[in-house]
C-alpha cells in the first residue's frame, strides 16, 4: 500500500484501491460423474462444473486430480494438494447446493 492511498484523515481511501475481482464465469451446470479416473485408475466419483464460456472443471474425489476443459491441471507443489482439491470441490458443491448452481 502506498502512502497516497491513506487519506489525510487517516481513513482508507477506497477510490485508489485496486479493483479486486476474482474472475469467475457463471456456472451453467454441475454434475457428478461415476467413472474410472484416468489418473488414479480407480472407479470413482468426480464433481464437475460447466461454465458458460469455458469447458468444464472436473475433480476426482478419490485422488484430487483436476481437469479443466479436458486438460490435466498441474497440481501445485504443496503438501496435500490433492486432498486440498478434494476438500475444496466438496465444499464448493455444498455451497452450490444452497445457491442452486
Ligand atoms: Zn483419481
Amino acid at each position: 500500500m502506498s502512502e497516497s492511498s491513506i487519506a489525510a484523515n487517516g481513513r482508507f481511501d477506497r477510490s485508489v484501491m485496486p479493483k479486486v475481482h476474482i474472475y469467475a464465469p457463471p456456472v451453467t451446470r454441475r454434475f457428478v460423474l461415476a467413472k474410472t479416473c484416468p489418473d488414479c485408475g480407480k472407479r470413482t466419483r468426480m464433481l464437475g462444473w460447466a461454465y458458460e464460456w469455458h469447458g468444464a472443471t472436473v475433480v476426482c474425489l478419490r485422488c484430487g486430480r483436476e481437469w479443466q476443459d479436458g486438460e490435466w491441471m498441474p497440481l501445485p507443489f504443496m503438501r496435500g494438494a490433492r486432498a486440498h482439491n478434494i476438500a475444496e470441490a466438496k465444499d464448493r458443491w455444498r455451497r452450490g447446493s444452497r445457491h442452486n448452481v
